[in-house]
């Protein structure tokens, strides 16, 4: 078995109004090109930056919520280089002592490293047109956290999972706009015993899994074929041919001549400003999933999956005024998967949330059946559907009349003599399958617990 190792350096775009060190708004899809720039953005001579302090208090928030260890002085260095996308030919960002640092994130028992998170400004952007190489500074200067972990997923699985957690994180700070919000990724990829394959720039959550699962087959053909990776390199990642593809031997870090950035003098993060950034910290996945178990007696694993999925624990918390915890976990963890999983819609893409609260209640008011609530929650998925109209006008209400009942009971036993024998022998199974055709005869719509009544007393 070939070992695997997988380390990430996740950048993530922060939701601030304006850039890092300019004034200059953030850009939106649509804008012209060049239009949301200043001096300092595209970094002409003499221009100044000035530190954007909603920046540094969302990234503060996003390190206490890794448990990091917060520095004492916030410092920015020039990472040099030359390339179209940086206009002053260096990236600001943090180098020698990042923002936090020591800190991690559990996804399910295993608990991830995180090595450092600092912020950073976006390089702009390069826009390819025929032999021609655009570039578009609205981009340049937009406020990242980069976050650096530990080489330490052992599957792409967990490094999805990983991601997964963080954008939740995230979502649940404020910081991130998970909708136009762009994730970008640098994943380390080896297997033991061999040296390893930098991919650049993977643009997105499920991008990232495909090239993880794409470089690691690669190395293990080549440790088949050859002797596996000899030297380190620097790959990049083609999203439409689904395939990573060498760049250069990899630089080291050390290689970019990194300088402290003299125009930016260092800030003092103090204990206040800590505090206040703790004070300010939202309720958070592991939090919730502490507090799920004591005070709603949630199973972990129902409180791991509720806890660690922003919608679905709005929805929880949400319907928890009028539903009993256990029941609303149960249906919002297992039903709203499985209906969502069967139709391969997203949640956002559903009416689920919209109506999910009237579906419950009507279950727990016994006015509908568990099966007739599923079928709603297919609906659901593609159809705006006015709940109790539609229960109403199809005539989905929950029967309970007696002697309607023991009328389809009778029916079902008159024709399942052999069913009754096996049941009488003591089979539990064949009960089942009355109850089973009683509900079917019912079109899904009798009380079960009168089913059950008449049926014990008939047999
Ligand atoms: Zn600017
Ligand atoms: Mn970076």
């Amino acid at each position: 078995m070939h070992e695997v190792i997988i380390g990430l350096e996740v950048h993530c775009s922060l939701n601030t109004k304006t850039k890092l060190f300019c004034p200059c708004a953030i850009p939106e899809e649509g804008d012209e090109a060049n239009t949301k720039t200043c001096n300092i953005c595209v970094g002409f001579p003499g221009s100044k930056p000035a530190l954007n302090k909603k920046a540094v208090a969302y990234a503060l928030k996003l390190a206490l919520a890794l448990n990091c260890k917060i520095t004492k002085e916030l410092i920015f260095s020039r990472k040099s280089y030359f390339y179209p996308d940086v206009a002053k030919n260096y990236q600001t960002t943090q180098y020698e002592i990042p923002l936090g640092s020591k800190g991690n994130l559990n996804i399910g028992s295993k608990k991830i490293g995180i090595t450092r998170i600092h912020i950073e400004e976006d390089p702009a952007a390069l826009v390819h047109q025929g032999s021609l190489v655009l570039v578009d500074y609205n981009r340049s200067g937009k406020p990242l956290c980069e976050i650096v972990t530990e080489p330490e997923f052992t599957s792409p699985d967990e490094a999805r999972e990983f991601l997964k957690r963080l954008i939740t994180i995230l979502h649940y700070l404020e910081i991130f706009d998970v909708n136009k919000g762009v994730i970008k990724a640098d994943a380390n990829i080896s297997i033991k015993g061999y040296e390893r394959a930098e991919i650049k720039n993977i643009t997105g959550f499920k991008e990232i899994e495909r090239a993880l699962n794409y470089e690691i087959e690669r190395q293990k053909v080549l440790i088949r074929e050859h002797q596996g990776l000899k030297h380190r390199e620097t790959r990049g990642w083609d999203a439409e041919k689904g395939i990573t593809l060498f760049q250069r031997r990899k630089e080291e870090e050390q290689d970019y001549g990194y300088i402290l950035d003299t125009d930016l003098v260092p800030i003092d993060l103090t204990k206040e400003m800590i505090d206040e950034a703790k004070h300010s910290l939202p309720e958070l996945p592991q939090e919730k999933v502490v507090r799920y178990q004591k005070e709603y007696t949630l199973k972990i694993e129902d409180a791991e999956v509720l806890a660690n999925d922003f919608i679905l624990a709005k929805l929880f918390e949400h319907s928890l005024s009028k539903i009993e915890p256990g029941f609303a976990a149960e249906w919002i963890r297992r039903e709203v998967s499985r209906v969502l999983n069967y139709k391969k819609k997203e949640l956002e893409e559903s009416f689920i949330e919209k109506h999910l609260l009237e579906v419950l209640e009507l279950i727990q008011n016994k006015k509908i059946t568990r099966q007739t609530g599923q079928r709603l929650m297919e609906l659901l998925v593609q159809e705006d559907v006015p709940v109790k109209e539609y229960v109403h006008k199809n005539n989905l209400e929950l029967i309970s009349d007696d002697s309607f009942l023991e009328g389809v009971c009778k029916n079902v036993l008159a024709s399942n003599a052999k069913a009754i024998e096996e049941y009488k022998r003591g089979e539990e199974k064949s009960y089942n399958f009355l109850v089973g055709q009683v509900m079917r005869a019912s079109k899904g719509k009798a009380d079960p617990q009168k089913v059950h009544e008449i049926l014990k007393k008939l047999l």
